[in-house]
């Protein structure tokens, strides 16, 4: 079985890889988006601080963006990607079916699976106090209590930026585990950090109305914000060869969006955080510009 060819293919038909599609396929190359819009981390959200939106479902902007890049004359393949592998300065596709696809030129736009508490109850709760994204959420609780779960930067500057909207802020984490500067922010701040501690019960109903710690403190609050870090697509990535950020979560990359690896780019919630729509249609932009310009050169060489 010959594997089927494309100039680019593009891992991910979230806002990253939708709009890296739309900017690619005008620079006149064969582009294939793999994936699927329903698993993108915006399809079932009601989309805040977007420019273009005043406020507005995930999913009609997902499908809008599909048709948009489809009717551009992108092709759409439906599947998961099990392995993404190398032979010299062509890259090998490996889908779900068993299929292979071929390219010189790649977007990583598969996103992020955010880490949970695996409490019971969390999944039931989310967008109902419990929420993965203090600058989406951040702003629904406005002078009301909140508590932040995490020790790592993404949990402390967490907390600093929900400064702006509440000074009752709770931070419970195992261990601090920041720099000196964002360690010196908190103590100078009125943050109320439970070092040690670990959140055992999220009470609450239809919303979030508390939470409890193992020494059985509770806390009265209205949002939990966790802040674990995210785990997920960049296995695929790091088992290619693309180079990793010193978190070792999400994949590096520089101003062109380019990884360590010729020909391949990435784009979106993959290389990092804030976890934004804006960021991640900015980044695609700019992926889908750079990653059809590097396949128009590889193509004029082969001619
Ligand atoms: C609850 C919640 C609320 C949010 N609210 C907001 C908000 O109000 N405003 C805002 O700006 N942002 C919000 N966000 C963040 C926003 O949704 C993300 O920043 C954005 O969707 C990231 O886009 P992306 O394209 O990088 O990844 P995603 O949108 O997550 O898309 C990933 C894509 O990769 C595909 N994929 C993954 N693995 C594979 C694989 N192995 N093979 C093939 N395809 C694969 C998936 O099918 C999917 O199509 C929210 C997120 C969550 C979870």
């Amino acid at each position: 079985m010959t594997a089927e060819f494309y100039d680019v293919i593009i891992l991910g038909a979230g806002p990253a890889g939708l709009q890296a599609a739309l900017h690619a396929v005008r620079r006149k190359v064969s582009v294939l988006v793999i994936g699927k819009i329903a698993q993108s981390s915006a399809f079932q959200t009601h989309i805040e601080n977007f420019c273009c939106l005043e406020g507005g479902s995930g999913s009609e902007m997902l499908q809008l963006a599909r048709n948009k890049a489809e009717a551009s004359g992108s092709v759409f393949m439906e599947e998961d990607v099990m392995l993404l592998d190398r032979d010299e300065d062509v890259y090998i596709v490996e889908m779900e079916s068993g299929k292979q696809l071929k390219t010189h030129a790649m977007v990583l736009a598969m996103g992020v699976s955010r880490n949970t508490l695996g409490l019971s109850g969390e999944k039931g709760l989310v967008g109902r106090g419990v929420s993965y994204c203090v600058d989406c959420d951040g702003p629904l609780y406005r002078d009301e209590p909140v508590a932040i779960v995490g020790g790592r930067s993404a949990a402390v500057s967490g907390a600093m930026t929900l400064r702006f909207y509440t000074s009752k802020i709770h931070l419970i984490c195992d261990k601090l585990d920041v720099g000196k500067q964002l360690a010196r922010n908190l103590k100078d701040s009125d943050v109320i950090v439970y070092e040690g501690r670990k959140i055992t019960n999220i009470k609450g109903d239809d919303t979030v109305t508390g939470v409890r710690l193992d020494d059985d403190t509770e806390l009265a609050v209205k949002g939990l914000f966790i802040e674990l870090g995210a785990k997920g697509a960049v296995e695929l990535a790091g088992n290619l060869g693309v180079l990793l950020d010193d978190t070792m979560q999400y994949v590096s990359v520089n101003k062109k969006q380019e990884t360590n690896l010729p020909g391949v780019y990435a784009a979106g919630d993959i290389c990092g955080p804030p976890w934004q729509v804006a960021k991640s249609v900015g980044e695609g932009c700019v992926a889908g510009l750079e990653v059809a310009a590097y396949a128009r050169r590889r193509k004029s060489r082969t001619i």
